[in-house]
């Protein structure tokens, strides 16, 4: 059965590979499709569609954005949608604005406990946007922590000495922008807002409501009792099911992509149920104007 990612980033956000070494990736691991979801922003989409086309593994647009709902911080990965759309281009460049307040702000944090990271080493080490991985890998090469995971448990996670939570880009508004510039949204790693998915009923209902279009239920760590719930969901809302590793290459070393051995294989058919619906609501294309008879 062939099986295929759709939760993977490159070296555009907070992955180590470039989008063309991870399409190689997918090839080598035999995986159909890939759909490259770097975190606010789709730099490395056309990279990734080109190399695509080249190895034959078939390539799907993608973006996760860092949104919040009442406070609390939700990632929405947005399918298909068109990179030069106006509306995603201001959400785009918004998210870099606030990407940006949060580093200088987690910078300051650690300076203040006396922890000077080096601005340059991290800016010329990190080829797209900035995110904690990258800090919490010039943490390690700086002697503050003996890994990347060890670096978020001291100082970056929630409750870390450095934390500051992410901007605040409202989850429902992130939907309506995905959804006009032709995509599909949905809600990735809902176990992220609770392992045991407590309120998520309820963050899924009042995202359904601004246009959600399905739930990342495959995930590294989903127990068979967390998939079961998630698509009970989806079969509630009407919502699409995904699944991906949340592929990060070096900067997350314990996920391979694909996910195994840690998840089973995402079937093919998830991908397929995507595209046909992606295929649905496309755009008519505009009449072409009638020619005016002549003579
Ligand atoms: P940011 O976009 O700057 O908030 O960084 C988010 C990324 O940090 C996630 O996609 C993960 O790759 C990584 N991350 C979050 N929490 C942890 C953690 N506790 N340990 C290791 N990596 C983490
Ligand atoms: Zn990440
Ligand atoms: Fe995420
Ligand atoms: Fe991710």
């Amino acid at each position: 059965m062939p099986a295929i990612d759709l939760h993977t980033h490159s070296c555009c956000s907070d992955g180590s590979f470039t989008p063309q070494q991870l399409i190689r990736e997918a090839q080598r691991l035999g995986l159909s499709a890939i759909a490259l979801t770097d975190h606010d922003t789709m730099a490395g989409v056309a990279e990734a569609m080109l190399a695509g086309a080249t190895c034959g593994v078939e390539v799907l647009p993608g973006i996760e954005v860092s949104a919040s709902h009442n406070g609390q911080a939700v990632h929405i990965l947005g399918y298909g949608a068109a990179a030069d759309h106006p509306g995603l281009r201001c959400l785009v460049a918004e998210l870099a604005t606030l990407r940006e307040t949060r580093n200088q702000a987690i910078l300051a944090r650690l300076d203040s406990l006396g922890i000077t990271v080096n601005r340059a080493e991290l800016t010329a080490s990190t080829p797209g946007l900035i995110g904690r991985p990258h800090i919490a890998r010039q943490l390690v090469r700086q002697g503050h922590a003996s890994s990347i995971a060890q670096a978020f448990r001291r100082f970056l996670r929630r409750n870390g000495r450095a934390y500051v939570p992410a901007g605040k880009f409202p989850a429902g508004e992130t939907i309506r922008i995905i959804r006009q510039a032709g995509g599909l949204a949905v809600l990735a790693h809902p176990t992220t807002i609770d392992k045991n998915l407590k309120g998520v009923p309820t963050l899924v209902r009042k995202l359904s409501e601004s246009g959600l279009d399905g739930l990342e239920v495959f995930y590294p760590g989903h127990s068979q009792l967390i998939c079961r719930r998630l698509l009970e969901l989806c079969q509630q809302h009407r919502l699409l099911a995904t699944g991906g590793s949340d592929f990060h290459g070096s900067l997350k070393p314990e996920i391979q992509l694909g996910g195994a051995p840690v998840m089973p294989p995402v079937p093919y058919q998830l991908f397929k149920e995507l595209k046909a619906v992606l295929t649905a609501t496309m755009p008519l294309p505009s009449p072409q104007p009638t020619q005016a008879p002549t003579g």
